[in-house]
C-alpha cells in the first residue's frame, strides 16, 4: 500500500540530493498514550526514516503526568534495583567507550534520572547535570544537578559530554533538536546519541509488538543511514558508531500478549537477554544506535 502524505513534500531526503524522501505507509499502530487515537508510520523507501502520523508540533503534553514509560513508573522495590544494575553497567560501558574521563556531563532528556544518578556515581570528581520538559527534577536527581530543558539556552557551550539517550526520536524536528543538543556542549566536547533501530530484527519478527515502535511518543524512527546524515548536517564530526542490545524484549513481550509491562515481563526479558544480544550479533540488526561525535 503506497501512500502519500504532506509531510512527504516537506522532509527533504538526506540519501537523494535533498528530494524530497519518498514514503510509503507501515499502517496503522497502537495510540500508546491515550492522547491522540489514530497512529500510523510512513517510511521512506531510500534513506529508511520513519514518521510517525500525525504530525505533533508540541510533544509536551504526553509527558505531563511523568505517567509514560520514559519516566520508569513501573521501577519500584525489585525492579528499580534490576534497573540500578542495567543502568551502572551501561554507564560503566558508557565510559569506557570515551576517549575523554568527562569533568561537567550533561544527561539531555534524563527522564527518571537514574542513570543519570548511576552516571554521576560513577564520576565523584566530575559534575553531571539532568536535563527535561519538568521544572523540577525528577526524585532519583533530588539534590543534585538538574535545570528544566526551557531554560537550557543559558547553559550554551557548558558540557565536554552530552548524552541524549533515546531522546531524538521523540520530536517530530530531529534537526532542530539535535542543534539545540549540540549548542549544550562545548567547542570540541563530546555528544553522545542512541536512537532505535528501525532495522533492528525484532521489527521484522515482532513486528508492531516491538516496544521500539512506541507510538506516539516515538516520532520518528531512525535507519543508521538517516541517522548518520543528520549529525553529519549538523555539523558534527563522527567519531564512533556503536551497535547497542537495549533489553526491550520483556515490554515486547507485555505488548504481544496486551497486558501491563509488569516484573514477571522483566525478568523474562533478562532470562531472553542473552538471547536478544546473539540474535542482533549475528543478525548486525542491532536494536539501538549509538553514535559518538566531536563538536567543532
Ligand atoms: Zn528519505
Amino acid at each position: 500500500m503506497t501512500n502519500r502524505h504532506t509531510i512527504a513534500d516537506v522532509r527533504r531526503c538526506p540519501l537523494d540530493n535533498g528530494q524530497p524522501c519518498d514514503f510509503t505507509s507501515l499502517g496503522s499502530f497502537i495510540d500508546k498514550s491515550g492522547k491522540v487515537g489514530e497512529v500510523s508510520v510512513i517510511r521512506c523507501t531510500r534513506c529508511g526514516i520513519g514518521v510517525s502520523l500525525p504530525p505533533l508540533p508540541d510533544v509536551a503534553f504526553l509527558y505531563d503526568g511523568r505517567e509514560s514509560q520514559d519516566f520508569q513508573p513501573d521501577a519500584r522495590g525489585l525492579s528499580h534495583r534490576i534497573k540500578d544494575i542495567a543502568f551502572r553497567r551501561q554507564a560503566r560501558a558508557l565510559l569506557r567507550q570515551l576517549a575523554h574521563r568527562p569533568k561537567a556531563a550533561l544527561d539531555f532528556g534524563c527522564g527518571s534520572g537514574q542513570f543519570t544518578r548511576c552516571l554521576d556515581d560513577l564520576l565523584p570528581c566530575a559534575t553531571v547535570t539532568g536535563t527535561d520538559f519538568h521544572s523540577e527534577p525528577p526524585a532519583e536527581l533530588a539534590g543534585r544537578d538538574y535545570f528544566p530543558i526551557a531554560t537550557a539556552s543559558v547553559h550554551a557551550d557548558a558540557f565536554d559530554l552530552v548524552t541524549a539517550f533515546h531522546v531524538l526520536e521523540h520530536d517530530d524536528d530531529p534537526e532542530s533538536l539535535l542543534n539545540r543538543i549540540a549548542a549544550l556542549a562545548a567547542p570540541g566536547g563530546t555528544l553522545v546519541i542512541e536512537v532505535p533501530n528501525i532495522d533492528c530484527m525484532w521489527t521484522r519478527l515482532l513486528g508492531q509488538a516491538w516496544d521500539a515502535w512506541y507510538l506516539p511518543f516515538h516520532r520518528i524512527h531512525f535507519s543508521r543511514p538517516a541517522l548518520r546524515a543528520l549529525i553529519d548536517n549538523a555539523g558534527l564530526t563522527i567519531e564512533q558508531d556503536i551497535d547497542i542490545c537495549v533489553p526491550t524484549m520483556g515490554r515486547s513481550l507485555a505488548n504481544a500478549f496486551g497486558r501491563p509491562n509488569s516484573l514477571p515481563f522483566l525478568l523474562a526479558g533478562i532470562a531472553l537477554h542473552p538471547l536478544q544480544w546473539l540474535g542482533e550479533a549475528l543478525s548486525g540488526k542491532p536494536s539501538a544506535i549509538r553514535i559518538i561525535a566531536r563538536k567543532n
